[in-house]
């Protein structure tokens, strides 16, 4: 098994809105990753990252403000070879990881929790979550594989979505052989599994705090990485270490 890391694009707004406690007036700038799980017979991509069209004009391509300036490094489209990929695995519904999502060819199986897809779907949640249903509107529920908690993704072990609640309702982490679990955005940054200094905006804190307790048990007792959401100190595009 091999895993990539691709980052997409750039992030750059106020560091207050991603770690708590931080001086409203400094500005941050983090990359956006997505990931490329490959076995002998699958070929997995995690999050797709940026929609280009939100880069050219997030205000205008979501018909409403934006609070960020986006930077494109290479669409995800541009840097995999599309038609080569079996699956498509959603952590999150926020536009940072499914904005390309309707870039992908349309016979690809996107895999998301259920509750997250629910969410997504439900006003009151997409206006808590800052969701941009455009990211997601319009797909084949065929293509939609929904599943409930933790998941053993091929059956044999070797993939694990893990259901990591609390940055949005439905939020799933994915670990990767006994060594690598793709965090996402349980914790934006590597110190945040210490400090639990959040983003200002959270589905649920607490159950956030839990899976980032739940992740952090991982690193401790069994020796997992957990990649970040976006560590700009961590994340680097490249072969990742299983
Ligand atoms: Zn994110």
């Amino acid at each position: 098994m091999n895993v990539e890391a691709f980052n997409v694009g750039w992030i750059t707004s106020s560091a207050a809105i991603w770690r708590q406690g931080e001086d409203p007036e400094h500005e941050l700038r983090f990359p956006i990753p997505a990931y490329i799980i490959e076995t002998d017979d699958e070929r997995i991509l995690v999050d797709t990252g940026l929609h280009p069209g939100a880069v050219a004009d997030a205000e205008a391509f979501y018909g409403r403000p934006s609070l960020f300036r986006f930077e494109l490094e290479q669409p995800i489209t541009e840097q995999i070879d599309p038609a080569t990929v079996t699956r498509i695995v959603l952590t999150h519904l926020h536009f940072d990881h499914a904005g390309a999502l309707t870039l992908l060819p349309p016979s690809i199986p996107i895999v998301i929790q259920r509750r997250e897809w629910e969410a997504g779907h439900d006003r009151a949640a997409v206006e808590r979550n800052f969701f941009s249903p455009r990211d997601y509107a319009g797909l084949d529920d065929g293509r939609l594989v929904l599943v409930d908690g933790d998941h053993d993704l091929l059956g044999d072990g070797s993939v694990e979505l893990l259901l990591t609640p609390g940055h949005t309702p439905g939020h799933q982490s994915v670990r990767v052989g006994s060594g690598l679990v793709l965090g996402a955005d349980v914790t934006h940054f590597a110190s945040t599994l210490e400090d639990h200094r959040f983003p200002s905006f959270a589905d649920d804190f607490d159950a956030q705090a839990d899976s980032a307790r739940r992740l952090r048990r991982m690193r401790d007792d069994d020796g997992v990485r957990v990649m970040p959401g976006h560590d700009p100190d961590v994340l680097r595009p490249g072969p990742v270490a299983l």
